[in-house]
C-alpha cells in the first residue's frame, strides 16, 4: 500500500470517528435543582405566576414579619423568573390545610425540623395551596429566620432538595437566604421570563452508553489494525 492511500484512509477513519462521536454524546445537566412532578409526570407549579401569603406572627420573634417578607423577596427578585410572592396581610390561622389560603405561621414543626412547607396541587399540577410552619421553640436570629424561610418558600416554588451549596440543600445553612445560581436556574426553569433560561442551561457534553461502546470498539479496532500493520509491515 502506498503512503498516500494509507494517509487518505487514516483521514477518513478520523472523520468517521468524529462523526460517530458527535452522534453519541448527550448534553448532561449542568445543574442540580429538582422540580416536583405529579404521579402522572406533570410539572407542579403555580398557574398564575403569583402567590399571595398571609403571615401569622404569633409565637414568633419580633422580627418575624421582616425576615419572612425578605425571604419572599429573595425569590420574587429573580430577574429571569415571573413568579411573584406577595405579602397579603396577617392571619390568625395556624394550620397546614388545603384551603386555598397560603399561610406562614409559628408552631410545633415536625420533629427534627425547624421549618416545614406543605403544598397541594390539582391533577394537572397546578398548586392550590402552600403553607409553611416555622418552629416556635427555636432561638431565631433575624438572618437565620430569613435563611430558613427562603428555603421553605423554595419548596412553595416548588423546588425539591438539591445537592451542593444551594438554598435548596436539605440542610439550611447560614447564608441560605442568598440564592445560588442553581436555585435561580430552578425557578427560571419553571417561570422563565425568557431572559436567562437558555444561558443557564449550557451543559457539558458527556458520552452516553452507546458512545462508550462505540468508542471502545473503535479503539480496539484501531489497536488491532496497528498491530496487524506492524506485523505485516505494510
Ligand atoms: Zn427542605
Amino acid at each position: 500500500m502506498n503512503k498516500y492511500i494509507w494517509k487518505k484512509r487514516m483521514l477518513s477513519a478520523i472523520a468517521l470517528f468524529f462523526a460517530i462521536a458527535a452522534s453519541v454524546f448527550s448534553p448532561s445537566r449542568a445543574y442540580s435543582f429538582n422540580i416536583e412532578t405529579t404521579s402522572g409526570g406533570d410539572t407542579v407549579k403555580w398557574s398564575s405566576s403569583a402567590a399571595t401569603f398571609l403571615v401569622n406572627t404569633t409565637n414568633g420573634p419580633s422580627f418575624a414579619l421582616t425576615s419572612i417578607q425578605s425571604a419572599m423577596d429573595n425569590w420574587t427578585s429573580v430577574a429571569s423568573s415571573n413568579l411573584v410572592y406577595t405579602y397579603g396581610g396577617s392571619t390568625s390561622n395556624s394550620e397546614q390545610t388545603n384551603n386555598s389560603e397560603n399561610i406562614v405561621f409559628f408552631g410545633d414543626a415536625p420533629s427534627g425540623f425547624v421549618g416545614w412547607a406543605t403544598f397541594w396541587y390539582e391533577s394537572g399540577g397546578a398548586i392550590s395551596d402552600c403553607d409553611i410552619i416555622i418552629e416556635e421553640d427555636f432561638t431565631w436570629t433575624e438572618t437565620y429566620l430569613e435563611d430558613l424561610a427562603t428555603h421553605e418558600f423554595g419548596h412553595c416554588v416548588p423546588l425539591a432538595h438539591a445537592s451542593g451549596s444551594v438554598t435548596m440543600n436539605a440542610t439550611v445553612s447560614a447564608g441560605a437566604r442568598f440564592l445560588a445560581q442553581d436555585d435561580v436556574d430552578g425557578i427560571t426553569f419553571l417561570y422563565d421570563k425568557g431572559t436567562g433560561y437558555s444561558e443557564a442551561f449550557v451543559g457539558v457534553p458527556t458520552m452516553n452508553e452507546w458512545g462508550m461502546m462505540l468508542f471502545i470498539s473503535l479503539a480496539c479496532g484501531i489497536a488491532v489494525y496497528n498491530i496487524r500493520r506492524v506485523n505485516d509491515s505494510f
